[in-house]
């Protein structure tokens, strides 16, 4: 069995999802020698795990806008296609991740533990499993935790956040008065595709379905109303299936007991799907929105999403309302969820968000990125969480080039970076 050398790099980057793979990029384009780490055997994230297949959120813009043009013009699944399919989207990561010679992504290695400096307590890299019992190190000048557990972060020893905070904390009016341990509500999504020859069945309506979106419908994004199976003809359809609420989505007997209670609601539906006629393919694993959330150096609030506040250190800009998964809202009939949805303004995210509080070497990205759990619930999009890991990205190679701490970095140094052409990332909404 082949064994695996010790490794050394400027930035490592631990997952390889929505926030890993810009991060990856961005810092390999800004000159920097990168190694970016996946626990599953193919790159992706949510996409390749939950089947989430399309983008939300405003705006697509730099890498993520580079992976937007190949999927629409090379690897749609239909040409008017609203949304793509897990294989696309991981063909468009390779052929771009393919175009960077500084880069090198490594499938199926899981981060086990984090490496400290022998004269401080900084991030030095990672411990990396690949095979039960079967370690090697990654040394690295900066690591991004892009794990969106944020499990990274926690083995480092930085302060951690989780679940609902209470009014007090950040002073947010619709936090609750008391804190909790819940989180978003898990959601296992699905792709169902009518069989050709049994179209003029009649079709069940889908009782677990909460948004249906035909591959080559004539609407824009979002649909006014639900599409359900059984309204539209039988094309392919991406499902938001039941959600189900796990009592803690950082440990994996938990996900997989949520896995088994959404099972359960939907068995019988899958059922009556496969009986009118559709194929169902169900993603991997339970979507999960929410996990730890690393305390930064700065927590973005809901007041300063509604505020519009765009800081002098702005890194990034998003434009998303809250999609807040409430807990205790999951509704017995249809599995769904009533949203929190208040209004929110474009905003800009400030670089210290991104650096965790009190600890050196490491920057945390993406879903587990220094905000509360209602900011939590806007900033965790895709398009923004990419935009998000780019800057790291950047900010990461610029570190390693002047030897410098991420806390110590100026942030209109990673803005100068962010706005060249091999970036090209949005950090205004002036120009629309
Ligand atoms: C049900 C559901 C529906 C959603 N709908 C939408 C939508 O319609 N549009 C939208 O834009 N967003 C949507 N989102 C949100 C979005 O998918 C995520 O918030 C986003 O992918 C977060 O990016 P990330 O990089 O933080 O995490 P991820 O994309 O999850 O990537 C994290 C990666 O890190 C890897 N990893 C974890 N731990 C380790 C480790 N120890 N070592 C190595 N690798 C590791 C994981 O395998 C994974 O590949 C949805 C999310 C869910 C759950």
């Amino acid at each position: 069995m082949a064994q695996h050398d010790d490794l050394s790099t400027d930035i490592l980057v631990v997952g390889a999802g929505a926030s890993g793979l810009p991060a990856a990029i961005g810092a390999a384009r800004a000159g920097a020698k990168v190694i970016c780490i996946e626990e599953d055997p193919v790159v992706g994230g949510a996409p390749s795990d939950y089947y989430v297949c399309l983008f939300y959120g405003r705006p697509i813009t730099g890498i993520l806008a580079e992976l937007d043009h190949l999927l629409k013009t090379k690897y749609a699944p239909t040409a008017r296609a609203q949304f793509f399919l897990p294989s696309g989207y991981q063909r468009a990561w390779r052929e771009l991740i393919a175009a960077e010679p500084n880069l090198h992504v490594i499938p199926a290695a899981r981060a086990v533990s984090v490496l400290h400096r022998r004269d401080s307590d900084a991030v030095a890299g990672v411990t990396v499993e690949v095979i039960p019992g079967r370690t090697f190190n990654i040394s690295s000048k900066v690591a991004i935790d892009a794990t969106g557990s944020g499990v990274v972060s926690d083995l480092a020893g930085c302060t951690v956040m989780y679940g609902r905070d209470a009014k007090a904390d950040f002073g947010e009016p619709h936090a609750p008065d008391v804190g909790d341990d819940q989180v978003q509500a898990c959601t296992w999504m699905y792709f169902i595709q009518g069989i050709p020859g049994i179209e003029d069945k009649p079709r069940a309506r889908a009782v677990h379905v909460n948004v249906g979106i035909p591959a080559r419908g004539e609407d824009h994004l979002p649909h006014a109303e639900p599409v359900l199976p059984g309204e539209t003809d039988p094309e392919l359809y991406l499902q938001w299936g039941c959600a189900v609420e796990c009592r803690d989505t950082r440990d994996p007997l938990a996900l997989a007991e949520a896995h088994a209670k959404a099972y359960e609601v939907m068995a019988p539906e899958l059922d009556r799907l496969h009986e009118n006629g559709h194929t169902v393919h169900l993603a991997p694993r339970i979507g999960v929105r929410e996990c730890r959330r690393i305390r930064g150096e700065y927590v973005i609030t809901e007041n300063d999403i509604t505020g519009g506040v765009f800081p002098d250190d702005t890194v990034a800009v998003a434009d998303y309302g809250f999609d807040d998964w409430r807990p205790h809202r999951v509704s017995e009939e249809r599995g769904n969820v009533d949203e929190f949805g208040a209004a929110t303004a474009r905003y800009g995210i400030p670089y210290r968000a991104l650096i965790p509080q009190g600890v050196n070497g490491l920057l945390a990205v993406g879903k587990c990125m220094s905000g509360t759990h209602i900011a939590q619930s806007s900033f965790r999009v895709m398009p923004i969480a990419g935009s998000i890991g780019q800057a790291a990205g950047v900010a990461a190679a610029l570190c390693a080039k002047h030897n410098a701490q991420p806390r110590d970095l100026d942030p209109e140094d990673v803005r100068a970076v962010l706005r060249k052409k091999q970036q090209h990332l949005q950090l205004s909404f002036d120009d629309n």
